[in-house]
């Protein structure tokens, strides 16, 4: 019970407001915080239930002398007092205050003056379909240039059968058998009576009267579905592209969700990407890095050519601009990254190898630029 507010404070009155004063001040809180007035606020429920219980105590006598005596306490377990803390339900106060009778979600329909479904009446029968999420496969290739993509997914729609009403003749409903129309159920815990909404009409207080065959009442069915999406060029592995009201549809007319389609950009085979950059590993011969020449590289648009200059070594990056991925924006393209690999020849005839041999002892120890630097590092190692 720690933390609980004092009564009158919760009614924003002063300790010797007189019975029309409190009447009143709990009649103008109550409307504000209704739960049908406040369908997704937990907060407003909580203020709703504790308006219920400080003017369950402060309109009767008795209990208001009690609290004003001996304050929370006076009403909690053990104390044999009867009603005051859990266990009041908060909408028969509100009934009792109001004077609506009967039953039914009228009650607060009536109210505010708003008959049925829809905002202001009870909760509605509509109810929001799921989101759904897909997980697309794309070459980078696609990612690159943009492309269209039909996907197809299993996913609820609305049924041909009633138009999504769920209802065979399109608008037939009736009170909720299992909770009378309220939307609430009370079930008892020991002491406690614990208010729920009711499972059978999700809380809208209204059944089908004429359940629709093709989908047993719920308005919509699952189908198979092709669905086309646009995919923009520049996009990137992970992104999430939406596709509003394309999730699974609402239930009895309600909106459908969303289709979230989230993006897996395949490997590719030589390019390696880094946000907009693209990296390869292009061979280059020894002849041609050794005294420099055209080297053809691939690019996302076909083929280029770069010049690799004399004395070219291996692992040398060069920067192609513009050739990397296309920003999602559209602003800059991202750089093409080329690294030469120079490569070794292999099976060398006799002749090649007597040439390169002469070659070598014409270079004599000079002229090996990385094992110059590399032995002025390494020479005391080489001791
Ligand atoms: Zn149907
Ligand atoms: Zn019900």
């Amino acid at each position: 019970m720690a933390g609980k507010r004092d009564y009158y404070e919760v009614l924003g009155i002063n300790r010797n407001a007189d019975a029309a004063e409190i009447k009143k001040a709990y009649r103008k809180l109550a409307v504000k915080y209704h739960p049908d007035k406040n369908p997704d606020d937990a907060s407003a429920e909580e203020k709703f239930k504790e308006l219920g219980e400080a003017y369950e105590v402060l309109s009767s006598d008795d209990k208001r002398a009690a609290y004003d005596r001996y304050g929370h306490a006076a009403f909690s377990q053990g104390m044999g007092s009867s009603g005051g803390g859990a266990g009041v339900d908060p909408f028969d106060i509100f009934r009792e205050v109001f004077g609506g009778g009967g039953g039914g979600s009228g009650i607060f329909g009536d109210f505010f003056g708003s008959g049925g479904s829809g905002s202001g009446g009870g909760r509605s029968m509509k109810r929001r379909g799921s989101d759904l999420r897909y997980d697309l496969q794309i070459t980078l290739e696609e990612a690159a240039f943009g492309t269209e993509k039909e996907l197809e997914l299993e996913k609820s729609s609305a049924c041909s059968g009633c138009n999504g009403s769920g209802s065979a003749s399109g608008g037939g409903t009736k009170s909720c058998s299992t909770c009378g129309g309220h939307g609430q159920v009370i079930s008892s815990r020991g002491f406690f009576q614990v208010q729920q909404t009711c499972p059978q009409c999700g809380g809208s207080g209204q059944m089908i009267s004429d359940p629709c065959r093709e989908c047993n009442g719920a308005g919509r069915t699952d189908k198979r579905e092709r669905i086309k999406l646009k995919i923009p060029a520049g996009i990137s592995e992970g992104s999430r592209l939406r596709s509003s009201g394309n999730g699974d549809a609402g239930m009895r007319g309600g909106p459908a969700g969303d289709l979230f389609v989230v993006i897996h950009v395949r490997e590719h085979e030589i390019f390696e990407r880094d946000e907009n950059d693209l990296y390869c590993e292009v061979p280059v011969s020894f002849a041609t890095a050794t005294v420099g020449g055209e080297l053809v590289v691939p690019t996302l648009n076909g083929k280029a050519s770069i010049r690799v200059p004399e004395g070219t070594q291996n692992g040398t990056l060069f920067r192609l601009k513009d050739k990397g991925m296309p920003q999602l924006n559209g602003a800059r393209n991202g750089d093409l990254m080329v690294r030469v690999q120079v490569e070794v020849p292999t099976k060398l005839n006799r002749k090649q190898k007597e040439l390169l041999e002469g070659f070598a002892e014409s270079l004599g120890d000079r002229n090996r630029p990385i094992s110059e630097s590399f032995l002025e590092k390494a020479k005391r190692f080489f001791k």
